[in-house]
């Protein structure tokens, strides 16, 4: 376990509620998030795991609660939607790569609409990326030439290559043939030795446990227990959560 360089805030959710008509997917959530923390969510599908990270990045909107991003509730009017999202960035199960779009246009189109970068820049701090996740010799290719790994590998370089202050991972390698699990679980792990802050979404029990810092384990819309990884898998309290993770021994 790493251990975060400071106690600085980026984030706090507060009484957090999601709902779809009348079905309250997220009912009272609140946790914070630390500079350079890695956060791990387990809990069972259905469980509002996927609603409460795309309430973090403003995919969905909140119907209740406070998310404040350096102290600044995001909700409120006069926050400055855009300019967050391009300083939360997101890895989905399913890529989203553009298909019609090379490797490296991939990684320098959002550099380039969002920050406004030149090609240069964004040419160089595209291949900069590409690199520290394998994916450099690749980068005429075109995403359906790639296998999974290759494709998710090549989404985080594109996440990163916006310099994000919190990176979002929605199981990121649930979509991916078991021989390719490892190669993104080794870039997620080297990512995280940067400092920057990871919420990660994920059923991969082993990976979870060695690289949270702190582990929130979520079911039926709320936070049933959270702590450190030793507690939470090794002493979890909750029936739910022993229930849980006795499926992954
Ligand atoms: P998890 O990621 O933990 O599997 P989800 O957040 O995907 O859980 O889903 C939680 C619940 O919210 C599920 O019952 C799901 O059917 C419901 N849900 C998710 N998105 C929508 C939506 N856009 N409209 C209606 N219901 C939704
Ligand atoms: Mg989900």
């Amino acid at each position: 376990m790493k251990m975060t360089n400071s106690n600085k805030k980026i984030l706090q959710i507060q009484h957090l509620q999601k709902k779809f008509g009348n079905n309250f997917v997220l009912k009272d959530i609140s946790f914070d998030v630390t500079q350079g923390e890695i956060l791990t969510i387990i809990g069972p599908s259905g469980g509002g795991k996927s609603t409460m990270l795309r309430c973090l990045n403003l995919l969905e909107e909140p119907y209740k609660g406070i998310i404040n991003f350096h102290d600044e509730n995001i909700l409120d009017p006069s926050f400055d939607r855009n300019l967050y999202r391009s300083k939360v960035g997101m890895v989905f199960q399913q890529f989203n790569l553009f298909n019609n779009k090379n490797v490296l246009q991939n990684c320098m189109v959002g550099q380039e609409l969002v920050l406004g970068r030149s090609k240069e820049e964004a040419k160089r701090i595209a291949i900069e990326n590409l690199k520290k996740v394998g994916m450099e010799p690749y980068i005429e290719a075109k995403p359906k030439q790639l296998s999974g790994g290759q494709q998710q590998r090549v989404a985080i370089a594109r996440a990163i290559s916006m310099n994000p202050e919190i990176l979002l991972f929605d199981e990121p390698t649930s979509a991916l043939d078991p021989e390719m699990v490892g190669e993104v679980l080794n870039t997620m792990n080297d990512l995280a030795k940067t400092g920057l802050t990871m919420i990660i979404v994920t059923h991969e029990m082993a990976f979870a446990r060695n690289i949270s810092d702190h582990v929130i384990f979520m079911s039926d819309g709320i936070i049933t227990e959270q702590g450190q990884p030793n507690e939470i898998f090794n002493h979890p309290q909750e029936e739910k959560t022993k229930k849980f993770l006795r499926n992954f021994k």
